[in-house]
């Protein structure tokens, strides 16, 4: 087991996201306190790729807080569109005055595919990147991926983000169709999770 308690910073203020990282982490004994409950701000997220903005994130906690930090990121990227939205899946869905409406965003990424023509394919996936920062600048990130494709119209109400226009390779659903604990299963945040435990149990 490798040593990164008793305390963690869980680079996040979205408290869904800090309940679920909880949980992942539960069977390791390392009390989880979010950035918020430690006032820490959020940086700005200047990276350019996944990776990039999840250490930034973490660093910025751990230099702060001078505890070890965990932070993620993650968005989906579009074959067709080379990559897009990819980081800025999040800005997609906003309109000038930082509202976020995914039906919004979904409508521009499918705009923009039918654009690209239709020998660039529906062929997309999510991204979800793991960093662990110590306040001795060591870093340690993970990668998490699921492949699959697009469809138009968006279908199903059970996900959030992009779930209802992506299926994933071998599935007929898409992602707001199924259910939740079959996402989880196969998601690109349990990808990442896998490989960040796989890392703490060696
Ligand atoms: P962030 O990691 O909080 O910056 O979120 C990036 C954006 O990517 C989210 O707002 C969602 O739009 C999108 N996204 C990330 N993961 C998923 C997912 O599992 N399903 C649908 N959309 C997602």
């Amino acid at each position: 087991m490798r040593p990164i308690g008793p305390k963690l910073v869980i680079a996040t203020h979205n408290a869904g996201k800090l309940r679920e990282i909880r949980d992942l982490l539960a069977p390791f004994d390392i009390e989880c306190v979010g950035a918020a409950a430690l006032d820490l701000p959020e940086p700005e997220e200047t990276g350019v790729t996944f990776i990039d903005n999840a250490e930034l994130k973490a660093r910025a906690s751990a230099d702060l807080s001078g505890l070890p930090a965990l932070a993620d990121d993650s968005g989906i990227s579009v074959d067709a569109l080379h990559g897009a939205p990819g980081i800025h899946s999040a800005r997609y869905a906003e309109d000038a005055e930082g509202n976020r409406d995914f039906g919004r965003a979904m409508q521009r990424v499918w705009r923009e595919v039918e654009a690209a023509g239709p020998d660039a394919g529906h062929d997309a996936h999510f991204v979800c990147a793991l960093s662990l920062a110590w306040p001795d600048g060591h870093v340690e990130s993970f990668e998490g991926k699921v492949f699959g494709s697009l469809v138009w119209p968006p279908r199903g109400e059970k996900g959030f983000g992009y779930d209802p226009m992506f299926v994933a390779t071998g599935m007929d659903r898409t992602f707001a169709e199924i259910d939740p604990a079959q996402k989880h299963a196969i998601s690109h945040r349990a990808d990442a999770f896998a490989k960040l435990l796989a890392w703490l149990k060696a």
